[in-house]
């Protein structure tokens, strides 16, 4: 049995939580695994509730389960995920792009991951007035470089698609900062004989995101560099309604959509919960990779292919063309995957 926290969030948050529950519900009953699931409260909610965004029980909770889900959370996002993300040092940001079949896809053949580094870059919050000017530190560093690089070339191995890394930088402006991280990328790529490497600077790759995204496999890059380059990447597939993320460090893990809460969409039943469920699925394969339990891995594929396969037959929600619901698309997401 493994024990799931989930963030249930704010705005679209607790429907996309229902959605997940449903899911678990699902496998627990009928395909095998047991997932004991505790809904715990962060965000704007909580913050009103406890004056606290990110409440102690909470955090505690996070620790004692096996992974933490997390649902999108609304103005205090960064109280909560930039807090947990440090607590449980969750180093390693993860965000796929698949072009699925029958989304607005820029290319029907782009399968892509791009691994944020996580902890550093101009994320710590170093910034300072210096009488007129304000200054920000950038902060790299050869272990968070080197521990993230790694990451990126294991992704690599795993993956079954074209075995290759760009590293990407801005090496030619920031020579000392950008320069390292190459340095750190280019050293740990010579453990991977067998993954091809190259190095991009961030205007070009922002380019080629449009111009040849198939060509692209992992992208290993800085922080905040990472989270432009994976808005853009989610919209090159068609849209942050199928955008999972995880946050991976060596004994824990969080996956969260890549979208916010959405407000303007909240308590309508209408919002798409594949973000959410694909972020399951990342969950799954994490799990069973951690535990050797090729159970979790098969449920996970069979989670993904069952969504592929109802967007393709037209079940879809109104983001991405479609008119089912929030709670009918997640029925026949649960239905179709029992048969
Ligand atoms: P943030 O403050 O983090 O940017 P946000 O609430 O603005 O969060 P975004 O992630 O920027 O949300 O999403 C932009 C818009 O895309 C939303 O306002 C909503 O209309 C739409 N959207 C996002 N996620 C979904 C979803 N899962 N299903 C349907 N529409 C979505
Ligand atoms: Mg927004």
């Amino acid at each position: 049995m493994y024990k799931i926290s989930l963030i249930t969030g704010d705005g679209i948050g607790p429907e996309l939580s229902d959605s997940a529950i449903s899911v678990f519900d699902t496998i627990n009953d009928k395909l095998g695994l047991k997932f004991d699931v505790t809904e715990l409260s962060a965000g704007d909610k909580a913050l009103q509730e406890t004056g606290k965004a990110l409440p102690d029980d909470t955090v505690k909770t996070i620790k004692q389960s096996d992974a933490c889900m997390k649902a999108p959370v609304g103005e205090s996002a960064a109280d909560v995920i930039v807090v947990l993300r440090r607590i449980l040092d969750l180093y390693a940001n993860i965000r796929p792009a698949k072009s699925y079949p029958h989304m607005p896809a820029l290319r029907d053949d782009i399968d892509m991951v791009i691994v944020r580094e996580n902890t550093e870059d101009l994320y710590t919050g170093k910034e300072f007035s210096l009488g007129n000017a304000a200054v920000a530190l950038r902060i790299i560093s050869e272990d968070a470089s080197k521990r993230i690089a790694k990451y990126a070339f294991e992704t690599a191995v795993q993956r079954n698609s074209l075995k290759k890394v760009t590293c990407v930088h801005k090496s030619n402006v920031m020579r000392i900062t950008d320069g390292l991280f190459a340095k750190a990328c280019t050293e740990i790529s010579k453990n991977y004989p067998d993954v091809a490497f190259e190095e991009m600077y961030v205007d070009a790759c922002a380019m080629n995101l449009i111009r040849q995204p198939e060509k692209f496999d992992v992208i290993v890059t800085t922080n905040l560099f990472g989270d432009i380059l994976s808005d853009e990447s989610s919209q090159v597939v068609g849209g942050l309604g199928m955008a999972p993320a995880a946050n991976i460090g060596d004994n824990f893990a969080l996956f969260e959509p890549v979208h916010g809460a959405a407000f303007d969409i909240a308590g309508k039943n209408i919002a798409n919960p594949s973000s959410f469920l694909l972020s399951i699925k990342m969950m799954l394969d994490w799990l069973g990779n951690k535990h050797k339990d090729s159970k979790c891995i098969e449920i996970g594929t069979k989670l993904e292919s069952t969504i592929f396969d109802l967007v393709k037959s037209g079940v879809k929600t109104k983001d991405i063309g479609g008119d089912m619901s929030t709670i009918d698309f997640t029925r026949h997401i649960t239905d179709n995957m029992q048969k």
